[in-house]
């Protein structure tokens, strides 16, 4: 059968203590769209259709590149449901997903694939209900009970045939009420089966969710340590730059780029922490456009790098090993000057310096060395 996915992300709600709508705030490194997009496309459906707010389309092709076709939404879920199916038009199966359910898991796709296939009409993930339901007055107050035994919870996809869904959705009066398409697909005659549904599938909807979501899609984290290692020699000059602070000095450092040692050393443990190569693979000396180039675009491509592999820095320490300049005057500059770059609080900046007691190449003043460490919290 071929088989095209629905997701409606038209909704202008959104998450509480946010501006954007929530199916475009970040959960676990990836909007919470981009989620529900690689679900479907992991299950092997190569045609995905987002319906959205028209006037958010840069915000969605920024969420999810050119993994789906886009298509403007109307004013009601309805109206952006039928959007969607018009451009599915010859789909043999369809399954309509709700944008705010970020949790979908490959294996869920493919239970309602296979239920379609072997003959349903339509098909729905759904868990049955643990807690005790009662009815509640205006004030609050308990006044009834609703039974249990035969309620179940409906999540989304709800996969159903073509054809079915197309001849309901065109059946439904245009000003019709409804509270999900199993409802629309019943109500012009259609069968529909459950499968067992997913915890992971629950809807962002309260404020407490966008944690408990963010825990369950992030899965195994670990901590990794990186280290990185870097020397400059001195030259001529009259000031050397360090962890991003200038430094009048009555020599200078010698290198293709500022020859920020200390910055350099960090690209190359946070590189390091993400298994991502060294500073050179990134930024090779051969290529004449790093030639003088402040550090900070190296570092900046670092935290970039970070976030996009839904990673977060913990913790960096660098130490700086010369004889001159003295370090110490300028510690609290380099280290508000690396946590502006890497979008972290001072306190989680470690900046020391040490000489060699004279001995060796530092010790003789021929350059300077940098070491550094950067603890990741990243994906396992
Ligand atoms: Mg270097």
């Amino acid at each position: 059968m071929k088989i095209g996915a629905l997701i409606v992300a038209a909704g202008r709600g959104a998450r509480a203590g946010g501006d954007i709508p929530k199916q475009y705030s970040s959960l676990a490194g990836r909007t919470v769209l981009a989620w529900s997009v690689r679900a479907f496309t992991s299950a092997g459906i190569a045609d995905v259709v987002v319906v959205i707010d028209p006037e958010r389309e840069e915000l969605c092709r920024a969420a999810i590149g050119n993994a789906a076709r886009l298509v403007a939404g109307g004013t009601t879920r309805t109206a952006s449901v039928r959007a969607g199916l018009a451009a599915l038009a010859d789909s043999e199966l369809i399954l309509i997903h709700d944008a705010a359910r970020p949790g979908l898991q490959r294996a869920t796709v493919a239970a309602l694939v296979a239920a379609i296939e072997d003959g349903a009409q339509g098909a729905a993930p759904a868990l049955p209900v643990a807690d005790a339901l009662r009815r509640i007055d205006a004030s609050g107050r308990v006044n009834g009970e609703v039974e249990r035994d035969g309620v179940m919870r409906v999540q989304t996809p709800q996969a159903f045939r073509g054809d079915v869904i197309r001849a309901a959705y065109a059946a439904l009066p245009s000003d019709a009420a409804v509270s999900d398409d199993i409802a629309v697909a019943r109500a012009n005659g259609a069968d529909v089966v459950l499968i067992p549904g997913d915890p992971k599938l629950m809807k962002l909807t309260y404020p407490e969710d966008a944690a408990l979501l963010d825990r369950m899609l992030a899965g195994e984290r670990i901590t990794c340590v990186g280290s990185g290692f870097d020397a400059h020699r001195f030259g001529e000059g009259d000031h050397v730059s360090l962890c991003g602070v200038r430094i009048s000095h009555s020599k200078g450092l010698l290198g293709h780029s500022d020859a920020d040692a200390g910055w350099h050393a960090l690209v190359d443990a946070i590189l390091g922490a993400l298994g991502e190569g060294d500073i050179g693979a990134h930024f090779p000396p051969s290529d004449p456009q790093w030639k003088g180039a402040d550090s900070e675009k190296f570092l900046r491509h670092a935290a970039t790098l970070v976030e996009q592999s839904g990673a977060r820095v913990l913790h960096v320490d660098i130490t700086l090993i010369c004889e001159r300049p003295k370090i110490g005057p300028h510690r609290e500059a380099m280290r508000a000057r690396t946590a502006d770059v890497l979008g972290l609080p001072p306190s989680r900046v470690s900046i020391k310096a040490t000489t060699t007691e004279r001995m060796g190449f530092t010790g003789r003043e021929e350059g300077l060395a940098a070491q550094a460490t950067a603890t990741l919290e990243r994906p396992g």
